[in-house]
């Protein structure tokens, strides 16, 4: 019988951890970033796209299907252009 309370208990805490865990997409803040391309780079998934505009200049975006929300770039980026947003979950 203790035994069944023990891994009920365990059950439910595996199950509360899991319910808990957060999820992050890590966003380029286009105002702040000066294309230098060092999170490119850095990158180990290749998940950072460099687009050329019209006008000549590129634009660096994270491609939410590629990134496995590591953060490597965050601490890679010197002007603290990337922030993990949480996202949250939708209300139904
Ligand atoms: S390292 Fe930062 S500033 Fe440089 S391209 Fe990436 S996001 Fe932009
Ligand atoms: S969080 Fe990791 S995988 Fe996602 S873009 Fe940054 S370095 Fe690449």
């Amino acid at each position: 019988m203790k035994l069944v309370k023990i891994l009920g208990i365990s059950a439910l805490l595996v199950f509360s951890a899991f319910a808990a865990k957060k999820v992050y997409n890590h966003v380029i803040d286009q105002a702040i970033c000066n294309q230098c391309g060092d999170c490119v780079k850095e990158c180990p998934e290749n998940a950072i796209k460099v687009t050329k505009l019209a006008d000549g200049k590129v634009r660096h975006e994270i491609d939410p299907a590629l990134c496995t929300q590591c953060g490597i770039c965050i601490d890679k980026c010197k002007l603290e252009a990337i922030d993990a947003q949480e996202v949250k979950p939708k209300k139904k």
